[in-house]
């Protein structure tokens, strides 16, 4: 039986190679390579599609998420805020910039951000909240910036996660003061490589991004930096593939909610899964439940040729990088109960209607073994 893996990405470039192929190569007949044409039309499309008035292209989601909190000069001495049951790229980016990562629980039901948790959690330091959208559900943004505007501090969106997502009728990336965005090539819009994508609607902010990423100068003067910068550009190949993909975005989001929904029917019964939260549309960048014998069923998945991922293990409160915050085991319940119960199933758009039963028919069988789900 062939295998179904978690993201299966052959299937999609079979589907596009008429037009992704034609794209690489007219950038290579350009040869030009970085901040030409390709980036600036990826970079209105982008600002069009989220609806804020910038988008800066940038070189992986990690950088989107530092070059950004730089950009509003977040700093040593500074907290930001973040939850502790997401990717551990936001923590890096909070470090390098000298920042402290200050972590919260999670909603039990959602996975989502705790909003009273991060309103709690504010001090003199705070400067800023960074919610993901984790598994292309919204973070509940209003009710964080309802916390946080009034005291001054920022609310920057981890799109990472949620291309495409609405809430309440605007989109990630407008939501708040800034979006970061990862388009690593699992994401539901990613490149063939490395690439990420900031948005914001304030002006000063975009200047200063467009010169963090390119060594801190400006586009007329480039030999002259004028704050410590990187480099971190998108390029012109990536930027191109990215026009190509998101074309269909809207679609491949569709059918991941279709999924995600015969998911739901097939096994809602017999495995916990986090709720999408109701004024949200969400895109499923994967599929989660919750198992009380997770190893057990992820090894009898694996050998009925299922793939499967964790997002994630290690809560970022115990990741070793944080050792010297001085957090402990137990701190932060809902995220750690679930980083060792949470299991991602296959989810990609091209996944076929007989490889979701099948999926849900192998994960019914190895549940119902006495004790396996969580109810
Ligand atoms: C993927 C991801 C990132 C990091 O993006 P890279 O492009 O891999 O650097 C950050 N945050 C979240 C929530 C992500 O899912």
């Amino acid at each position: 039986m062939d295998t179904i893996k978690l993201v299966d990405l052959k299937r999609q470039y079979a589907a596009l190679r008429h037009d992704i192929l034609p794209a690489i190569e007219s950038v290579l007949e350009n040869m030009q390579l970085y901040l030409g044409p390709q980036t600036r039309a990826f970079e209105q499309e982008w600002a069009t599609y989220t609806g804020a008035r910038y988008a800066i292209g940038v070189d992986n989601g990690t950088d989107a998420l530092l070059l950004t909190m730089r950009a509003y000069d977040i700093g040593p001495g500074d907290e930001v805020i973040t939850p502790a049951n997401t990717f551990v790229a936001v923590v890096e980016a909070i470090m390098a910039t000298g920042a402290t990562p200050v972590f919260v629980d999670c909603d039990p039901a959602t996975y989502q951000i705790d909003v009273a948790a991060a309103a709690a959690a504010i001090t003199t330091r705070t400067r800023a909240i960074v919610p993901a959208h984790l598994y292309g559900f919204a973070a509940d943004i209003d009710a964080l910036c309802a916390v946080a505007h009034p005291r001054g501090i920022l609310v920057i969106e981890d799109a990472s996660q949620a291309q495409g997502l609405h809430y309440r009728e605007r989109n990630a990336g407008a939501l708040a003061d800034s979006a970061a965005f990862s388009l690593y090539y699992t994401k539901n819009l990613g490149a063939y490589g490395e690439a990420g994508i900031v948005t914001t609607s304030d002006a000063a902010i975009a200047d200063r991004l467009r010169m963090l990423r390119q060594h801190g100068a400006t586009a007329q003067d480039r030999y002259t930096t004028r704050i410590p910068g990187y480099n971190s550009r998108l390029d012109e190949i990536q930027a191109a593939i990215l026009r190509v993909k998101l074309c269909h975005l809207d679609v491949w989001n569709a059918r991941r909610r279709a999924i995600a929904m015969q998911y739901d029917e097939l096994l809602g019964d017999i495995v916990a899964a986090p709720m999408p939260p109701a004024e949200c549309d969400p895109v499923y960048y994967v599929y989660v439940v919750r198992l009380a014998e997770r190893a057990r069923i992820q090894q009898e998945l694996r050998e009925h040729g299922i793939e499967t991922g964790i997002h994630y293990p290690v809560p970022l409160h115990l990741q070793p990088i944080c050792a010297h915050l001085g957090y402990r085991s137990g701190r932060f319940p809902v995220a750690e109960a679930y980083a060792d119960t949470i299991l991602s199933l296959p989810m990609f758009a091209e996944l076929a209607d007989a490889e979701i039963e099948r999926v849900a028919t192998t994960v019914r069988a190895a549940v119902c073994q006495p004790s396996g789900a969580i109810r």
